[in-house]
C-alpha cells in the first residue's frame, strides 16, 4: 500500500497530511477540489467532455464551474467549517494546465489568503514542462499526472488528437508529443522536489500489459506513487466513442495489475489503493463528499 515510510524527511512531511498520498492521513485530513478549469487540450477516447475529467474523477459527474474569486471564497468557508481541511486540489472539470489563467489565479489567491492549505494539481501533462517552474515557485506540493502509455503505438488507440502550441496533431504523432511532454514534465517536477503521483487508466486489451513498463518508467523518473484506476465502462456515461464496445477491467484484473506494478524486477513502487475517483468539486474526508453543504449561495461574493 501507500504506507511505506519515506526516508527523506522533507518527503515524509509532504505526505503526512495529504489524504491521497498517505493511507493513514486519509482518515484524518480532508481535501477539497474546486472546479475552475473548463477546457482541455487533448482528447482521451474515454472522455466525452460533458463530464469532469475522467483522468481524476468518477465518470459521469458534472461539476459546476467557479471563478477563481468564488473558488477562494468557497475554500475559506470550507476551511472555517471543516477543521481537518489540509489540501486544495485543482482537478478539472477539464485540464488545469489547459486553463493556466484560472488555475494559477486560484492557487495564488489561496496561497495569499490561506497559507496553511497545501496546493495540489492534476493534469494530463501536455503543458507540464512549460509550467514546472511556476508550479514549484508557487509552492505546489503535489502534482498528479495521468500517464496511460509511454509508447505512441499504444497511445494512438487512446488519444485521437492533442493540441500543442496552437497546432492540432493526430495519430501516432499526437501520442509521441504527449508522452515526451509528460515524462519531461515529471522529471522537471521531481527535480524541483514537487511530489508526483501518476494516474493510469487501465483499459483491457489496450494498455493492460503495457502499464507495468509505464510504472517502472515513472518510478525511475521520480514518481512517488502510482494509482492504476479502472476504466469505468458504462454506456449511460456516453464515453468511449473511440473505444466502441470497450469493457472495463474486473476487480481481479485491476488488483493483479496493481500487484505486478508494485513488484516489478524486485523493485518496489508505492501503489495507491484507496483512490476514490473524486469529483472535481469534492469536499471533505476521502470517501465522504460534503460538497452539497457548500452551495454557491453559501460563499458567493463573500471574499
Ligand atoms: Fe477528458 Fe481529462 Fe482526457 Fe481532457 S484529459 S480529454 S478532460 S479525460
Ligand atoms: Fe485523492 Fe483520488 Fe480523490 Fe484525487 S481522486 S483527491 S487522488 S482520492
Amino acid at each position: 500500500g501507500t504506507s511505506r515510510p519515506a526516508a527523506d524527511p522533507e518527503i515524509a512531511e509532504k505526505i503526512a497530511n495529504h489524504p491521497c498520498y498517505s493511507a493513514e492521513a486519509h482518515q484524518y485530513y480532508a481535501r477539497m477540489h474546486v472546479a475552475v478549469a473548463p477546457g482541455c487540450n487533448i482528447q482521451c477516447n474515454y472522455c466525452n467532455r460533458k463530464f469532469d475529467c475522467a483522468n481524476e474523477s468518477r465518470p459521469g459527474v458534472t461539476s459546476a464551474l467557479l471563478t477563481p474569486e468564488d473558488a477562494l471564497a468557497k475554500v475559506k468557508l470550507v476551511a472555517s467549517e471543516i477543521k481537518q481541511m489540509s489540501v486544495l486540489g485543482i482537478a478539472g472539470p477539464g485540464d488545469p494546465l489547459a486553463n493556466p489563467k484560472q488555475t494559477f489565479r486560484t492557487m495564488e489567491l489561496v496561497a495569499r489568503d490561506c497559507p496553511d492549505i497545501k496546493l495540489c494539481l492534476s493534469t494530463n501533462g501536455l503543458r507540464l514542462p512549460e509550467f514546472a517552474d511556476r508550479i514549484a515557485d508557487l509552492g505546489v506540493d503535489h502534482v498528479t499526472i495521468t500517464i496511460n502509455m509511454i509508447d505512441p503505438a499504444v497511445g494512438e488507440r487512446i488519444y485521437p488528437w492533442v493540441v500543442y502550441k496552437g497546432k492540432r496533431y493526430t495519430g501516432r504523432e499526437a501520442s509521441k508529443i504527449l508522452t515526451e511532454q509528460q515524462l519531461e514534465g515529471l522529471a522537471a517536477l521531481t527535480e524541483r522536489k514537487v511530489l508526483c503521483k501518476v494516474n493510469s487508466v487501465l483499459i483491457p486489451g489496450v494498455n493492460d500489459e503495457h502499464l507495468v513498463e509505464v510504472s517502472k518508467t515513472v518510478k525511475d523518473l521520480g514518481a512517488f506513487l502510482h494509482n492504476v484506476m479502472p476504466l469505468v465502462s458504462a454506456p449511460e456515461h456516453g464515453t468511449h466513442f473511440g473505444l466502441t464496445g470497450q469493457r472495463g477491467p474486473s476487480p481481479q484484473e485491476l488488483k493483479l495489475l496493481q500487484d505486478r506494478c508494485e513488484e516489478h524486477d524486485g523493485a518496489e513502487m508505492n501503489m495507491m489503493r484507496h483512490c476514490r475517483q473524486c469529483r472535481s468539486d469534492a469536499v471533505g474526508l476521502l470517501g465522504e463528499d460534503r460538497g452539497e453543504e457548500f452551495s454557491p449561495e453559501t460563499y458567493q461574493g463573500r471574499e
